[in-house]
């Protein structure tokens, strides 16, 4: 079984070491090269809307999956108590569709909201309004 140390740190170490799960609660981010061996960065955001960090004293847990689609890895997996567990590479449909459900999440969490409203009644306006 593969496993991966957490360490809480108050900043990402720009070096950062293989097989650790860097911490910032200051920062709301979690780091770690990817555990396929490619070791590309992979930067998991704490919030609603990202990722969620479980600590029960021991272990750590990353919630939910972690899917390097943007690497040539294209990797995918949970760390679930200090371990990587591997799920299996999602088809180019099934990564359109996370990607999809990320953006409406992120969406429905606010900020985007109001922006997005106003331009789209002044387009209605014009009639220049695209259906999707
Ligand atoms: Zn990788």
């Amino acid at each position: 079984m593969q496993t991966i140390s957490h360490r809480f740190v108050e900043q990402v170490p720009a070096g950062k070491e293989p097989g650790i799960l860097y911490i910032s609660l200051e920062f709301g981010v979690a780091t770690h090269l990817c555990p396929c061996g490619c070791e590309s960065v992979v930067v998991t955001r704490l919030a609603p809307s990202g990722w969620s960090v479980i600590f029960d004293g021991e272990t750590v847990t990353l919630d939910p999956s972690i899917g390097n689609w943007s690497q040539p890895c294209k990797s995918h997996y949970w760390i679930r108590n200090n371990q990587i567990l591997w799920a299996r590479t999602f088809s180019d449909r099934e990564i359109e569709l996370v990607r999809w459900r990320d953006e409406r999440d992120h969406r429905a969490a606010g900020k985007w909201n109001r922006k997005k409203e106003a331009p789209r009644k002044k387009k209605r306006k014009n009639g220049k309004a695209r259906r999707r």
